[in-house]
């Protein structure tokens, strides 16, 4: 079959790995793509936004299958354009992807559902919300409603940090996604990330990751979009996935296919574990970026067989089987990320490492020119191993980035630093 990947990340760089390896994928497309992608599958210079540009493309390439990788295509409903047009696909509609685009949203549902995260309120105007963290007090967390590149989100420790950020949001640093406001209860624990498909009924788990979202060691300095992360997520026991399950994950599923928006692709639901017992923080309703690489290292080609059945509505008929060791990757990133940074720096030794079903280098800001690597972005390169425990993949993965040769790139030494 013709498969077109849409995104341009190392997410997108790790799904295009894993479905050329399944023997049904005859032909790949990944669309915009980077120069690692380019190295297994064509790219297509498009616009993964672009409804019609999608819809030409499939037609122009006789595609059989869509995966969309990122949130802003989903948002922008190129999933509802390409069932519409009777193209399989597999990301949820706009309406499912309101999960991830509205923290509002995501609060109604989990008090419809009785699923457990942490007490809410919502405002539209600045006095209000200045007059409700008053009373709640500090420690509080504020929160643009819409899409804000994670930016969104104030983790306050004062009350003077809760408003200022208030004042930040409806002064329009975020536009319209901070139109409206959620004002949540600080929750303390240790958060990990859960991954299960869903085709709108069914629900499959496909694996757990912890990432590490702050810049420097020691998970400290400004947040970025992840610089490192690992599977599975040792707090995420067996006995708590069935929590999730039960209390978080099903009841959600139930809840949209109840409103006639059933959700159908992945949901990635953002947890706080304390004393044994999980919250949700939020959903995503696509894979996260660099969670993607470490659970594609464990899922490998069958990946492809769990989307297909997703999209099918047939995930009761699939098992997910892993690979039941560890997997790590760490994020190399332009020196300055995630501020200001040069592009065009030259990357060099990628060559001399073997690409094997357990040590890839994926690929985010790249490009090639004039046959070398260039690095094009903040995040550019995802050093992917596997191992037997989570250490041996640490050791595998930083040997690796040992031997590339970019010395405008930095990364953190300490990935995994929590469970190790
Ligand atoms: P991202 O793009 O990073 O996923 P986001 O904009 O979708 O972020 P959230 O995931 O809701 O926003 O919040 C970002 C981070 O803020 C969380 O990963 C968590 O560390 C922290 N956080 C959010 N809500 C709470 C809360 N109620 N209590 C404590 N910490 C929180």
């Amino acid at each position: 079959m013709n498969i077109l990947i849409l995104g341009s990340g190392g997410r997108e760089h790790a799904l295009a790995w894993a479905v050329k390896q399944n023997p049904k994928c005859d032909r790949l497309i990944v669309a915009p793509g980077n120069a690692g992608i380019g190295l297994l599958a064509e790219l297509a210079a498009i616009d993964p936004c672009s409804t019609s540009a999608v819809l030409a493309c499939v037609e122009e390439n006789a595609i059989d299958f869509v995966i969309i990788g990122p949130e802003a295509p989903l948002a922008a409903g190129v999933g509802d354009a390409l069932r519409a047009a009777g193209v399989p696909c597999f990301g949820p509609s706009a309406a499912a992807a309101q999960l991830e685009a509205s923290k509002a949203f995501t609060k109604e549902i989990c008090d419809a559902c009785g699923a457990p995260t942490a007490a809410w309120a919502r405002f539209a105007e600045l006095d209000p919300a200045l007059d409700y963290v008053r009373t709640q007090g500090a420690p509080i967390v504020v929160k643009a409603d819409g899409l804000a590149a994670g930016k969104g989100v104030i983790v306050a420790m004062t009350l003077e940090e809760a408003e200022a950020g208030l004042r930040e949001i409806f002064g329009g640093a975020f536009g319209d996604a901070g139109a409206e406001v959620v004002i949540e209860e600080f929750m303390a624990g240790e958060e990990a990330s859960f991954f299960v498909l869903s085709d709108g009924v069914n629900v499959l788990p496909v694996g757990t990751a912890q990432d590490h979202k702050r810049v420097g060691e020691g998970d400290t300095g400004p947040n970025t979009g992840g610089m490192g992360a690992y599977s599975p997520a040792p707090v995420l026991s067996a006995a708590l996935q069935e929590q999730v399950l039960d209390q978080i994950i099903r009841p959600t599923v139930a809840e949209m296919a109840k409103r006639g928006t059933p959700f159908q692709g992945v949901l990635y639901a953002g947890l706080m574990i304390e004393n044994g017992n999980a919250r949700l923080v939020e959903y995503n309703v696509r894979f996260g970026d660099p969670e993607c690489q470490v659970l594609m290292m464990r899922l490998g080609a069958q990946a492809l067989d769990l989307m297909q059945a997703c999209a099918e509505g047939r995930l009761d008929e699939v098992q997910a089987t892993w690979a039941e060791d560890h997997a790590m990757t760490v994020v190399m990133a332009a020196k300055g990320y995630p501020g200001a940074y040069e592009k065009g720096s030259v990357i060099d030794g990628l060559d001399a490492l073997p690409e094997t079903s357990s040590q890839m280098v994926f690929h985010a800001g790249t490009a090639s020119k004039d046959g070398q690597i260039i690095a094009t972005g903040g995040r550019v390169l995802n050093v992917t191993a596997r191992g037997a425990t989570l250490q041996e993949a640490q050791s595998r993965a930083y040997e690796m980035v040992a031997q590339i040769d970019w010395p405008e790139g930095f990364f953190r030494r300490d990935i995994g630093w929590r469970a190790l």
